[in-house]
């Protein structure tokens, strides 16, 4: 873990970025939006994410003691959001492995300055009662990870055999539950499952779910990434247009990572997530809480700052809020911007650790 000196006043050294009204960092970025990682743990082994040969029975998990409990998490929110953070969203590992996570978001909802909470899940365990209950509790907007809709080549992802109907039924579920809209999640990889792109647009245009495509992204050492495995934004939408035809719309704010395109006939949206190829350092104001307490500034960082230590040490709240401020007031990450850099051979934490 690094521990990097204090500085109350960070230099802003770029323009044309939303100032936040809390800290900014060394490029001008505010602190928006934090991802929580509530447990490394996945009844998945997504080929991409957690592969099998690496995430095997013999994996060393995080001890049940090691993460972050519900007020430690909630603690850590409100400095966020001291500083000016609105949005959470909770991620994983798969986050509703964590029994009773809707008192989580219950006590993550009311905190001051926060106006949205969301969960990314790969949808297993979302049955109706869960969804209401999440719901109930608070939870604004819901995304589910789904790569395929072809049994097969869903099952050769998830590498569990897990049906896409139960992950279907989880969508059904959260609709009913009245979480929507809902949005689902698809990660494009050459050679995985590119085939499989119009297929999932013929399966959800028209029911109101937003369907996002993902480039492929190099995140963490254990996933086999080339470059010459992702398929660009550019060809996502070639492909989709070349059966529906789609126009491009503005984005619903400043530095939304997701460039958004209508159906021409009016039966819905698509967002297309372009990490890669078009990188959004510039705008990006996420932070990145891993299930033991480390705090990230960028989801391809090789170190993070241990919050825990702190909490547990008994630290106040100011010295907790000047501690993630120390921290983000000193951020200068930009890693898709110099993708081709020799950064690149850093060790990188995994995205199961850190939440995607
Ligand atoms: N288990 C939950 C799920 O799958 O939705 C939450 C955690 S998962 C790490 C969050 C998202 O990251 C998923 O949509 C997953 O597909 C995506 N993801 C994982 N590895 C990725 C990679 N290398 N490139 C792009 N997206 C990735
Ligand atoms: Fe689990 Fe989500 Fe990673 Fe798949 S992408 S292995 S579901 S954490
Ligand atoms: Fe943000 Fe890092 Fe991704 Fe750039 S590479 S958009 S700084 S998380």
């Amino acid at each position: 873990m690094t521990n990097v000196p204090f500085n109350p006043s960070p230099k802003s050294l770029s323009s044309g970025v939303e100032k936040s009204s809390g800290v900014v960092d060394q490029r001008g970025r505010g602190i928006r939006d934090l991802r929580i990682s509530v447990t490394d743990r996945c009844n998945f082994r997504c080929v991409y994410c957690m592969p099998k040969e690496l995430f095997g029975s013999d994996h060393a998990f995080l001890p049940r003691a090691e993460l972050l409990n519900f007020e430690e998490i909630e603690r850590i929110a409100r400095a966020f959001a001291s500083l000016g953070v609105t949005k959470l969203r909770l991620t994983g590992g798969e986050p509703l492995v964590r029994k009773e996570l809707e008192t989580l978001i219950s006590q993550l909802a009311v905190i001051p300055g926060i106006d949205d909470v969301s969960l990314t899940t790969n949808g297993s365990l979302l049955t109706l009662d869960k969804g209401r209950a999440l719901k109930d509790a608070g939870l604004k907007r819901l995304t589910i990870s789904l790569d395929a809709v072809t049994e097969e080549v869903f099952s050769a992802i998830n590498d569990v055999k897990f049906p896409v109907a139960k992950v279907l039924g989880a969508v059904d579920n959260a609709l009913a539950a009245g979480l929507d809209p809902i949005k689902v999640n698809m990660v494009v990889a050459k050679g995985m499952n590119e085939e499989e792109i119009l297929p999932m647009v013929r399966q959800f245009k028209g029911t109101g779910v937003i369907l996002r495509f993902i480039e492929f992204m190099d995140v963490g050492n254990t996933n086999g990434w080339k470059l010459d495995r992702v398929v660009s934004a550019r060809e996502i939408v070639e492909t989709i247009a070349s059966e529906f035809p789609v126009e491009p719309l503005n984005a619903n704010y400043p530095g939304e990572v997701a460039s958004r395109w209508k159906f021409s006939d009016g039966s819905g949206e698509i967002g297309v997530i372009s990490s890669v190829t078009k990188p959004f350092c510039s705008s990006c104001t996420r932070a990145r809480l891993s299930a033991e307490g480390s705090v990230y500034t960028c989801l391809f960082a090789s170190e993070g700052t241990d919050l825990r230590a702190l909490v547990r040490s008994g630290a106040s709240d100011d010295e907790l809020r000047d501690a993630v401020q120390n921290v983000w007031s000193h951020r200068d990450d930009r890693y898709s911007e110099l993708r081709s850099d020799a950064t690149v051979d850093l060790p990188k934490v995994e995205m199961s650790y850190i939440g995607g």
